[in-house]
């Protein structure tokens, strides 16, 4: 089966109002003819309806970049999948490991936010990733494994194949130093094989995504490797040149 590749750019704490209106500007034409490819930005939720409106009509979908798991309730400070879905927000990144490691981001609230995004109507796209340490010792498929498990207990197998996975070593993000092709076509291939063991045919249609430094000059070769669909670009998305031309190397 052949999975529509996909490109999410990550604007993490970046952009006001008017510099995202800028930005998005930029790409919109730059990525009008990327026929095949499915290209979305997750911006900070302050301009996600500034963005919705933008990219209305366009191949561009906007994410959020978080949300709390439940519908509503006295949680200061947090936004939840409905309050996103009303904005006509089409996703939420879920476990990115910058909320994993400095906000406190745990497994178990994360197998509730995944079907809470489902329930509004929301793309989750699961980050996954194990640190420099974890892969110096050899843990890199422990880690990934209890995370995959875990995180996603709660899909049933007719679901799951719907949840987009990003896998992002987290020693990659941010670094400037991409993992080898072979190294992230290893683990992505070992994630798919972890969604296999609940279900095979949700296996064959998830579309598993690579994260950290992503960059035009790497993007081509990682997504032309058998288990690559796609890329998460924090960094290199806020540059809608180096975003485009990310997106451009996508095209099947
Ligand atoms: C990310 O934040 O998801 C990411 C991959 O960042 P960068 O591309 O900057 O490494």
């Amino acid at each position: 089966m052949s999975r529509v590749p996909l490109i999410a750019g990550n604007w993490k704490m970046h952009k006001t109002i008017a510099e995202a209106e800028a930005l998005i500007q930029a790409l919109l034409p730059r990525v009008s003819a990327a026929d095949g490819v499915d290209v979305a930005i997750c911006p900070p939720f302050t301009t996600l309806q500034a963005m919705v409106d933008s990219a209305r009509g366009s191949r561009v979908a906007v994410w959020a970049q978080n949300m709390h798991q439940a519908q509503e309730g006295a949680f200061t400070g947090e936004v939840s999948a409905p309050m996103l879905s009303e904005l006509d927000v089409a996703g939420v990144l879920l476990g990115h490991s910058e909320r994993r490691e400095l906000f406190g981001e745990t497994d178990r609230a994360l197998a509730q936010k995944v079907p809470a995004a489902f329930a509004a109507g929301l793309l989750p796209v699961l980050c996954v990733g194990e640190t420099e340490d974890e892969r110096e010792r050899g843990d890199t498929e422990r880690k990934l494994r209890h995370q995959v498990q875990e995180d996603l207990a709660r899909i049933d197998p007719g679901q799951l194949g719907d949840v987009v996975i990003a896998y992002e070593p987290i020693w990659a993000i941010g670094t400037g130093q991409t993992a080898t092709v072979e190294q992230a076509q290893e683990a992505i291939a070992f994630v798919r094989a972890l969604v296999a063991d609940r279900s095979p045919q949700a296996a064959e249609r998830t579309r598993i995504l690579y994260g950290g430094s992503v960059k035009p000059d790497s993007a081509a070769e990682l997504l032309g490797m058998p288990d690559i669909d796609g890329a998460l670009v924090g960094g290199a998305s806020l540059d809608a040149e180096a975003m485009a031309a990310i997106v451009a190397a996508a095209i099947p």
